[in-house]
């Protein structure tokens, strides 16, 4: 059984505090607590294995929960981002020195980094970049927009998150009656904080563009467009006052001091196999049932309610990567061929606009072995268009994507939806 050493807290506090106080100034000290503090000298590792006898090795350190697995380990082509503690810094440095395996500092330190970064504003409404983006503030701004275009854009409450959160989903609508629909949701896993911010520029797009782009002009006389921006607030909230880096829901679990279930792992397909931890103290720990987080049922009941949904895309960061099922198995999507030519166009045309690169394939085969996930989920319901896209950047910031990069990001990623759109769009089913 491998150990790390314990640290003495009072001396890292001390040190951490003093440097928070340095960054920020004298007067704002509560700034400094809990979201500064807490990653004081925790640093982010990429981990490289030379071959695949490494990668056993590698996962080994799962085992600790104190390490949070930025990307999981898979094949030797992908890189293992690992936020190691500082408490834990000199084992885990050791260890894989020991191993021979190679490793790279891509984060020196993430309270600095996130200060640096998060001093920015990080957020996006009506394309400007320069105020801060809360639950309260896109729920306001999804209020707004309803308000604004009421011929266009409703609002549906699918149900309560577990602290009692409505969950908002804007409905693009140009008429008929449970016409062939697109879902898209963003921010289920809540660290991915480009999601939501991009989310709401998609949103604002949809309203201008509607009459103006005819390719957008021709999906939405066909078909109505769903969005989710915020599909984990409980999370999305914490990430704001406790814990930037909270990836999971906030339900307490039973026995257990960890809080939360990985909203991702959550859903019946391959529930409970490889790619997904049993341990509650896990970030991709599965929950205790399918379906068990009030946030992924209300999904679910929408999708078996609405019958008619002809695309389900899941927007999460970061990699660059867009998505295809399976995850949770190796045995080939039935509609393999025709996603995978649909996923190449797609990075294609999002590459086109700043020459940003994107990798696309099934899950298993792009990233790793995940069982309960959404899309995975989707595709055996039905809809043959399930897509995961895994935004910007592939490591450099990590889940602390600078503010300037969220325009971009929502621009690029948008022609990539809309080529998606209109293939949906154009090809029935
Ligand atoms: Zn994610």
């Amino acid at each position: 059984m491998l150990r790390l050493q314990s640290f003495s807290v009072g001396t890292a506090w001390f040190y951490c505090g003093t440097k928070c106080l340095k960054m920020i100034g004298l007067k704002q000290y509560e700034q400094c607590n809990i979201m500064w503090l807490y990653f004081c000298r925790h640093q982010v590792l990429r981990i490289v294995a030379k071959d695949v006898t490494q990668l056993p090795l590698i996962k080994d350190l799962e085992q600790f929960t104190e390490l949070d697995f930025w990307t999981y380990v898979n094949n030797v082509e992908n890189p293992v981002d690992i936020r190691v503690p500082a408490h834990s810094l000199q084992y885990v440095k050791r260890y894989l020195e020991t191993h021979g395996i190679g490793y790279s500092v891509m984060i020196e330190d993430l309270m600095v980094h996130s200060y640096n970064i998060l001093e920015l504003k990080h957020a996006l409404i009506d394309g400007k970049q320069n105020s801060s983006l809360s639950v309260v503030q896109i729920y306001s701004f999804q209020d707004q927009l309803v308000a604004e275009n009421p011929n266009l854009v409703s609002k549906i409450v699918i149900g309560q998150s577990y602290q009692g959160r409505d969950l908002n989903v804007l409905k693009f609508s140009t008429g008929g009656s449970n016409r062939p629909a697109i879902w898209i949701d963003t921010g289920i896993h809540s660290r991915e904080w480009i999601t939501q911010a991009s989310s709401t520029w998609f949103a604002k797009k949809i309203v201008t563009d509607y009459g103006r782009d005819p390719a957008l002009t021709a999906v939405l006389n066909q078909m109505d467009i769903f969005l989710e921006i915020v599909a984990n607030p409980d999370g999305f909230v914490y990430t704001h006052t406790n814990n930037r880096m909270w990836r999971k829901t906030r339900k307490p679990n039973t026995g257990s001091s960890c809080v939360g279930v990985d909203p991702n792992r959550n859903w019946d397909a391959g529930f409970g196999g490889a790619g997904a931890s049993s341990s509650p103290c896990n970030e991709s720990y599965r929950g205790p049932s399918v379906h068990s987080e009030p946030e992924v049922k209300a999904i679910v009941d929408f999708v078996k309610s609405h019958g008619n949904l002809k695309a389900f895309i899941s927007i999460h960061s970061y990699s660059q990567m867009l998505l295809y099922p399976y995850g949770y198995t190796y045995t080939p999507a039935k509609d393999k061929a025709a996603l995978d030519s649909l996923a190449k166009t797609a990075v294609a045309d999002l590459r086109s606009l700043y020459g940003t690169s994107y990798r696309y394939g099934s899950i298993i085969d792009t990233i790793y072995q995940a069982s309960g996930g959404s899309i995975d989920w989707t595709y055996n319901q039905g809809i043959k268009y399930s897509f995961a896209f895994e935004l910007r950047d592939t490591g450099r910031y990590g889940f602390n994507l600078p503010a300037n990069q969220i325009l971009p990001t929502a621009q690029e990623t948008w022609l990539a939806l809309l080529t998606i759109f209109s293939h949906v769009n154009n090809n029935p089913y």
